[in-house]
């Protein structure tokens, strides 16, 4: 079946596709492949709910795409044009992620049918609680079996009402806190969880640009700084993506695109101003010091060196892929580029940093969370202090063999980040993990006679680690 706007394949076939792409690359027994392709269950559920004294049906879906490690990891979508085999293709790509990662989780995904902007606080309370009854009583929530965390239109706050529901059903559980991630911090969270995409993407451009090799293939030099960088969905992961890539390595953010248009100005936007206009005013039209551009997907198409669609899935088409002009593209959302575009952006030698790379910090980080969660004590808590202090002794005996006196300023820079906080210890797991999956894609895409793309080579990678997995468990 296709889009049928675009003649595309839809998101589960185009997943597919790259999938069967990258077999065809492997020396992989046929069962074992269809294994790992196969969506192992999804669960349906429709539920009622009192609105405003109406009964208001919703449909919702978990679909757990793999199970060869547990708990399968992945998180709830809410937005209007959920539907399974969106969930289906979501679940699939966690399942790949986790591998690409070595995050030793399976896959997951879900979806519940609804706007949420069209319904306050207390009645989104009201629905996340009775979805995550409906879910946990069915083991489709559980710190050992299927672990949850927010995605488009879901954050911290429905993450918290999740974990209490599992909670308040299986209060004997001592690990009940571990059964979501992307919790505030207070109520379990972990520090860095809400930046982790964007945090991730900047550590795997950081690492791209470290490769100048791979860089000319995209016909850019240099580093990230003054990189024009162009973001379409201002939401959790395009606005933290944007924010570091602006604020700490120089980029320049020239468009930002959302629902109702795009705002565009080739000196570079402030990412602070743009969002508090955003989220003041709900829109981006009517943002002084910017062109606005109506038709916001027109803006996908302007010159820039970075595009990043940090939206949703299927943006890039056939209908639209002949135009883009950045030579890179670095797929912060799941999705956004169907099979076909793929294919023809390849063929115009687009460089593709692909979804299940590149928007894995998220699960990276909830994995930290998770093993925070089941330890039952904050990273960095015992060892801070000690670490501190014997920062302090180091100096000391610096100054005493050498006969020299250290100045206080330096003496405190040392002291300080001798004794790593949480947040700390969570961008180094993050950096670490993000450079080690690309030294790994890197050396796939140049093991063989044919030189691989990244997506390829990502995929690569994820099948035959979770097929080592099988071979060894037995299947
Ligand atoms: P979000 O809800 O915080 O933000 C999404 C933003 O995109 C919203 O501002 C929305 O208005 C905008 N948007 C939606 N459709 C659009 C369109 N057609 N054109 C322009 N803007 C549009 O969601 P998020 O958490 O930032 O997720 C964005 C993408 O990243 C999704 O594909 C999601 O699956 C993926 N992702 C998120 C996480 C996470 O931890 N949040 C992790 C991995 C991947």
């Amino acid at each position: 079946m296709t889009n049928s706007k675009y003649g595309d394949y839809r998101f589960l076939e185009s997943v597919e596709f790259m999938f069967d792409r990258a077999v065809r690359e492997m020396n992989l027994p046929q069962g074992l492949s269809n294994q790992i392709k196969a969506c192992k269950s999804v669960f349906r559920i429709q539920f009622p709910v009192q609105i405003d004294g109406r009964i208001e049906v919703f449909t919702g879906w978990r679909a757990t795409h793999s199970e060869h490690r547990l708990p399968a990891k992945g998180g709830i979508r809410y937005a209007l044009n959920v539907n399974e085999q969106e969930v289906e293709a979501l679940a699939a790509l966690m399942t790949y992620k986790c591998a690409i990662v070595d995050v030793p989780f399976g896959g997951a995904k879900g979806g519940l049918i609804i706007d949420p902007q069209k319904y306050s606080s207390e009645q989104i309370e009201k629905i996340t609680r009775r979805f995550a009854l409906e879910l946990a009583k069915r083991g489709f929530i559980s710190p050992s079996r299927n672990v949850p965390a927010p995605d488009l239109g879901t954050g911290e706050r429905e993450m918290a009402w999740i974990a209490d529901v599992y909670r308040q059903l299986f209060s004997t559980d001592i690990n009940h806190i571990a059964t979501v991630t992307g919790k505030p911090v207070s109520q379990g969270g972990i520090n860095g969880r809400i930046e982790a995409v964007g945090r991730g993407i900047q550590y795997i451009l950081r690492e791209f640009f470290r490769h100048p090799e791979e860089v000319k293939k995209s016909g850019l030099s240099g580093n990230i700084e003054s990189k024009k960088i162009i973001v379409q969905g201002f939401g959790n992961v395009g606005y933290h993506t944007t924010k570091f890539l602006a604020k700490e390595d120089g980029g320049k953010i020239i468009a930002i695109i959302e629902k109702d248009g795009a705002v565009y100005n080739e000196q570079g936007l402030s990412i602070e101003n743009v969002v508090e206009y955003f989220q003041t005013n709900q829109k981006l039209e009517g943002f002084p010091d910017a062109t606005f551009i109506k038709d916001g997907r027109n803006a996908l198409e302007l010159e820039c060196d970075i595009l990043i669609p940090a939206a949703t899935e299927s943006q890039i088409t056939s209908n639209n892929a002949d135009r883009i002009k950045a030579p890179i593209v670095v797929e912060a959302a799941n999705g956004p580029i169907t099979y076909n575009a793929d294919e023809i952006l390849k063929e115009k030698g687009t460089v593709i940093l692909p979804d299940v790379y590149v928007n894995a910090g998220g699960v990276t980080v909830s994995y930290f969370e998770w093993i925070k969660n089941l330890s039952h004590i904050r990273f960095g808590r015992l060892e801070r202090r000690f670490d501190e202090l014997k920062g302090e002794k180091i100096i000391n005996l610096l100054e005493s063999v050498l006969n020299v006196t250290i100045d206080d300023d330096m003496k405190k820079a040392f002291t300080d980040s001798s004794g790593a906080a949480e947040l700390d210890l969570v961008r180094s797991g993050l950096d670490d993990t993000m450079r080690q999956a690309f030294q790994e894609i890197m050396e796939i895409m140049h093991r063989g006679e044919k030189l691989l793309d990244y997506r390829t080579a990502a995929y690569v990678l994820a099948i035959e680690k979770i097929a080592c997995n099988y071979l060894e468990m037995g299947i």
